[in-house]
């Protein structure tokens, strides 16, 4: 399988990637160690260590429209595996954020389930468990998603009804408000 093409480099797209990360994709030899220690390996369409080779060649929409940036468990296995010192964890991320920022979300259920995470910490400090589940629910129409999980959880507390009110909620309001003043994109 041929999964890129020299011809159609995106130089630009390797130069964000490398501002955005620090990491010096380059020094990428292909070694493959990332991959061994991927847990999602199986459920990827390009293994970690083809996502750094699309990179590398500049495969801007190969990469920005995997399902792989999304798969990604950021379980920093890939960095603490690669003898070059990359860590390819954090180019994850950032390639994550480029395809946000281009619009694509190629598993979009796992978009929906990180903004109504985010959105949960940002009105109540922390995440509330029962919202949570209630926003993801409605906006990926996946309603009886480990509903089967609901009764035991309940019964152990794990699912209040309202949300715990923290200290210090203020200060994590003004990190969000930093952040979206600072470029937030959907
Ligand atoms: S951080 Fe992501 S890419 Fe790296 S090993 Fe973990 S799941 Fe795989
Ligand atoms: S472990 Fe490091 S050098 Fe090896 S393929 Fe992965 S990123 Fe490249």
């Amino acid at each position: 399988m041929q999964i890129f093409d020299l011809a159609a480099a995106d130089h630009a797209f390797i130069a964000e990637v490398q501002a955005r990360s620090h990491q010096d994709i380059k020094t990428c030899y292909q070694c493959g160690n990332c991959t061994a220690g991927c847990p999602y390996t199986f459920a990827y369409d390009y293994s970690v260590s083809q996502i750094m080779r699309l990179i590398q060649t500049g495969q801007k929409d190969a990469v920005l429209k995997s399902r792989s940036i999304w798969l990604c468990g950021s379980c920093q296995s890939c960095t603490t595996r690669c003898p070059n010192n990359i860590d390819v964890a954090l180019i994850m991320d950032v390639c994550r954020h480029m395809a946000r920022e281009a619009g694509y979300a190629t598993e979009r259920a796992v978009k929906v389930f990180a903004d109504s995470f985010l959105n949960s910490v940002s009105r109540y400090g922390r995440a509330f468990e029962l919202g949570l589940m209630t926003e993801y629910m409605a906006r990926s129409g996946r309603i009886f998603t480990d509903v089967d999980l609901a009764p035991s959880a309940l019964m152990r507390n794990k699912l209040p009804f309202k949300p715990h009110r923290i200290q210090g909620r203020d200060q994590v309001a003004r990190i969000f408000e930093r952040f979206r003043k600072g470029g937030a994109h959907a």
